[in-house]
């Protein structure tokens, strides 16, 4: 598992458990305040707009505008063995915004502002905790559990 730290967003499994459900069944999953309607990706248990804990889940489609991104040469230790890489930052179609790794389905020279993408979840379950990234792959990408 040490190859993924750091690289890797840990979720604790106790409010948010559907959500890795959520994800090996296909289905991205936001969260919907149900006081104050605030949606978040990734799921929030505690609404950051009105601090309520009440939530429920909402289907998010994983469409995504290309906002910015940056090729990484010299990396954080931890990614020297993955360098040279492209991470972006996307705008979600519904609500928010992602940090995520530009995926092998999206060549460098094609890579543009503005030009959209599909966020592909990959997950790892291999312990207690939910481990996901994100990569950002051509609209129309399929995914499924890894
Ligand atoms: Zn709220």
């Amino acid at each position: 598992m040490f190859k993924w730290f750091g690289k890797v967003n840990f979720s604790p499994y106790t409010k948010v458990t559907d959500f890795a459900d959520h994800l090996k069944d296909g289905r991205l999953m936001g969260s919907k305040c149900k006081k104050c309607g605030q949606e978040s990706f990734p799921p929030r248990a505690d609404c950051n707009n009105c601090l309520s804990g009440d939530f429920e889940f909402i289907e998010f489609s994983g469409k995504a505008k290309l906002l910015s991104y940056t090729v990484i040469h010299a990396a954080p230790t931890g990614f020297e063995d993955v360098v040279p890489y492209t991470i972006g930052v996307v705008d979600l179609k519904e609500t928010g915004r992602l940090l995520a790794w530009i995926g092998d389905t999206i060549p460098d020279k094609d890579i543009k502002i503005g030009m959209d993408l599909q966020v592909v979840p990959q997950v790892f379950d291999e312990l207690e905790e939910i481990k996901v990234y994100y990569s950002l792959e051509k609209p129309g990408t399929a995914w499924s559990k890894a």
